[in-house]
């Protein structure tokens, strides 16, 4: 196989002198050169197709022996020295320190079709960041992560990518429920793609030991490379480049309210500067619609990282990169103006996101009045999200509420109630009303309701990887059945087409998955 390489990153940024493997602290370089562990008895569970389409690499190279090698890290790629990321990161509110790649190595930068693509191995062993830890992964969340990257890139949120997902062959020991009760599972390694694996915790950990000239070699190659419309090297392009970071996560967190994802650990390392989905780790969707809801155990006491928080948490991460700037800026009144500038941008963009869900396309004062009461009455009894906005696109704009009681004119989004028999006195009034405001709205509308279905498809994803969804493929996965991960692999790809073959998987969470571990919430154990 013939890569067509362009490793930027080590060609110019500083490196680590020490090459050992040991774990330790690393400064003034922004990564050490590091080889993979290799692996007992490697085998691919799955290639993504369209990622090695993206890459330029051939259906028959994807299936060689050498392909299986490189991506689980038994061969190097010719010319490539594989290395892994010096970053830090302030990990639930609070400093702290290095971090880095304790599990995943860079293999380099591959250029096709003017695009560069940076391939890193997730769970190839123990880098010098790997700190207590062991540098490995197991096949449920590199399963998790290797099928929601490409959910996300289809759904048309902005995402790293995975090529690949193997297992080892070896065991790994985890502690699934932190209870006392660790054991062995198989362990596995996912190949992610993306144009940089930068973090904010990759500027934060020079601004934290006052490294402003490391810092400044960074961001100067990052505006080079990812952000070539700002200026380079001067105070008034950094700002810029702040500007353009914070439109990016902006842009993400919208993506991930349309379709109701919750990150799980939005943690400074786990913020990548491209404003991309970045460590897929206990993330979820909302099944019924709460706002408070996280699926990350680690966090159920304080929800920091709750569904409805997640603009505000990046806003605050996007504080600390600021901080982590000011040495080159020195003037705290132009990003202080941006962070302003992304809360108005915000509510504003949250609000068109949201009229784009409800198929409005014109504007009216009492439209987040409107959104609201949605909200609140998604609230009431539990309310499947993707079902409730996907079924909504079928409302007849012409249906006459009826008089009297019943619940009747709630028939084409009932198969979003988790308890319909909830659905009466007040519920079912606070429906009605709602019903009634939309119905007056879309009045306004000049869209045939054929047409209006036509756009709101578009934005409310019939299919989404669903934690339940995932642990079926896991499962059968774990015996050595891969068709599901091929099956939902494969339904994800168009998320918001009809696939009538496939309604099996548009249905609400089922019962069972209310509580079985990896169904509903999900440790950080990985
Ligand atoms: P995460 O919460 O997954 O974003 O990880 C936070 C930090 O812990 C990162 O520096 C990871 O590289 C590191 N880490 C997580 N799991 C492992 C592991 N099994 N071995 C080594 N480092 C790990
Ligand atoms: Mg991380």
């Amino acid at each position: 196989m013939e890569f067509q390489l362009n490793n930027t990153f080590t060609d110019e940024l500083p490196a680590d002198a020490n090459t050992s493997n040991d774990r330790r602290q690393v400064t003034e370089a922004c990564y050490s050169f590091v080889l993979p562990t290799k692996t007992k008895a490697p085998k691919l569970i799955h290639v993504a197709d369209a990622m090695v389409n993206v890459l330029g690499i051939s259906k028959e190279e994807s299936e060689s022996e050498e392909f299986l090698n490189i991506f689980t890290g038994n061969e190097i790629i010719p010319n490539s020295k594989p290395y892994a990321m010096c970053y830090g990161g302030h990990q639930f509110g609070h400093w702290a320190g290095q971090l880095g790649d304790g599990r995943a190595i860079n293999l380099g930068e591959i250029e096709h079709n003017n695009k560069r693509w940076a391939l890193q191995l997730k769970g190839v062993g123990a880098t010098p960041y790997s700190r207590t830890a062991d540098g490995l992964a197991v096949l449920r969340s590199s399963v998790r992560e290797y099928l929601c990257s490409e959910a996300m890139y289809y759904l048309g949120v902005p995402t790293t990518r995975a090529l690949s997902l193997a297992l080892t062959g070896d065991k790994v020991m985890r502690d699934v429920l932190y209870d006392g009760n660790p054991a062995y599972e198989k362990g596995a390694i996912v190949c992610r793609v993306a144009p940089t694996f930068l973090r904010f915790g990759s500027y934060e950990i020079f601004a934290s030991r006052g490294d402003t000239k490391n810092l400044k070699v960074l961001v100067d190659y990052t505006i080079k490379h990812l952000y070539s419309e700002v200026e380079q090297g001067t105070k008034e392009g950094y700002v810029e480049f702040f500007r353009a970071v914070s439109h990016k996560t902006l842009d993400m967190i919208i993506n991930w309210q349309r379709v109701g994802f919750v990150h799980g650990v939005m943690n400074t390392d786990n913020m990548s500067i491209l404003g991309l989905t970045i460590d897929y780790g206990p993330y979820g969707w909302l099944e019924g619609y709460d706002k408070k809801w996280t699926p990350n155990t680690t966090d159920a006491e304080h929800k920091r990282y709750q569904y409805g928080q997640q603009s505000n948490i990046a806003l605050w991460n996007l504080l600390k990169l600021a901080n982590a700037l000011y040495p080159l800026i020195e003037d705290a009144e132009p990003l202080e103006a941006i962070l302003n500038e992304y809360k108005t941008l915000y509510a504003e963009k949250y609000i068109g996101m949201m009229k784009a869900k409800l198929g409005l396309l014109k504007d009216d004062e009492n439209d987040k009045q409107l959104i609201k009461l949605l909200e609140d009455n998604l609230k009431l009894t539990e309310t499947d999200m993707t079902i409730f906005f996907r079924n909504l696109s079928k409302l007849p704009k012409d249906m006459v509420l009826p008089e009297k009681e019943g619940s009747d004119f709630l028939d084409v989004v009932k198969d979003a109630f988790y308890k319909p028999e909830e659905l009466k006195s007040e519920t079912l009034w606070f429906w009605k009303d709602w019903f009634a405001l939309y119905l007056n709205r879309l009045q306004k509308e000049e869209l045939s309701d054929a047409e209006r279905k036509e756009q709101m498809d578009k934005v409310n994803p019939k299919y989404v990887l669903r934690n339940y969804m995932s642990q079926i493929a896991i499962d059968a996965s774990d015996k050595g059945d891969y068709s599901i991960v091929n099956e939902l692999y494969m339904i994800l790809k168009k998320p918001y087409n009809e696939q009538p073959e496939s309604e099996k998987w548009f249905v609400k969470r089922p019962e069972w998955a209310r509580t079985k571990v990896g169904c509903s919430m999900l440790s950080c154990s990985s």
